[in-house]
């Protein structure tokens, strides 16, 4: 059987005018054609529209990611702050170490020696702060460590100065000095030999306790105190005193008055001061304060 040839069908678009001497306008168009052209239409309308909401969506991830490289920027500088404020704690650290040997030094003491070491290994930025501040904790501990111990030192020094002979008992001239003599006996003179008025107070030269008062020969009326570390001191001729064997005694307290009492030729105070009970020049013991004080201890 023959096939019936396909009819072509066909739409026409006709532009009717309005006014009268206008043309009118007529398209013929096949089906096919038409189909296309509303497909196309159609297609492309989704194109946009798609494209649309696609781009929103991308100006949308923009901002965010904008937003998180801001953020990260932010938080970059704030590690570089830190950082930086770190190896400043670190810097400051360096110094008080430095501070704390001298001092060591200055004192006769053994520099600190660290235990910790700082790594030298590359990390990551945020990673190194943190190993610094670390470090620096350590390095605080250490050094609170290393300051208690000076403190204890300190404390241990300024007993041993509170104990050790440092002041005149009496101010006055020096009218005999420590060594050998001929006036007014031929000898060697153990002690010094300060003038001073008929009954002023004489002050002990240290802490310490009185381990004899009383009566002397040669010496009179005489007070020995005790300060400790091997060190005494000895107040002779006095007139009277006011302590007794035994007790207490504060550096600067009025133990006794000058007199004449025992072999003198005048109201004189003898002082005398001994290391392990020799007589020593008293002289190096008149004016010491805590840091001169610490000379006589190593001798
Ligand atoms: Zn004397």
């Amino acid at each position: 059987m023959k096939q019936k040839p396909k009819r072509q069908r066909y739409y026409t678009f006709m532009v009717v005018p309005h006014d009268p001497e206008g043309k009118t306008f007529s398209l013929r168009l096949p089906l096919l054609v038409v189909r296309a052209a509303v497909f196309l239409a159609i297609f492309s309308l989704f194109l946009v529209g798609s494209s649309f909401v696609y781009s929103s969506i991308l100006s949308r991830r923009l901002v965010h990611y904008h937003k998180a490289i801001a953020a990260n920027r932010q938080q970059m500088k704030v590690i570089d702050d830190f950082s930086q404020e770190t190896a400043k704690v670190h810097q400051a650290i360096t110094e008080l170490v430095q501070e704390d040997n001298e001092l060591r030094k200055l004192l006769g003491l053994k520099n600190w020696r660290s235990k910790i070491k700082l790594s030298n290994k590359k990390e990551e930025r945020s990673e190194q702060v943190t190993s610094d501040l670390v470090a620096a904790e350590q390095k605080i501990a250490e050094k609170q460590e290393s300051l208690s111990e000076l403190k204890e030192w300190v404390s241990q020094v300024r007993l041993r100065y509170a104990n050790t002979p440092s002041r005149w008992p009496l101010y006055g001239r020096i009218v005999s000095r420590f060594g050998y003599r001929i006036y007014p006996w031929r000898g060697f003179h153990t002690g010094l030999d300060i003038s001073g008025l008929y009954g002023a107070p004489i002050r002990v030269t240290a802490n310490g306790y009185v381990s004899f008062a009383g009566w002397r020969r040669g010496y009179g009326r005489t007070v020995v105190v005790n300060h400790g570390f091997g060190k005494s001191t000895l107040y002779a001729h006095c007139s009277r005193f006011t302590v007794q064997q035994g007790q207490q005694v504060s550096k600067g307290q009025v133990i006794a008055y000058v007199g004449n009492t025992g072999y003198t030729t005048g109201p004189h105070l003898h002082y005398e001061v001994r290391e392990n009970n020799k007589p020593v020049n008293p002289v190096a013991y008149l004016d010491l304060n805590i840091l001169t004080a610490s000379k006589i201890w190593r001798r």
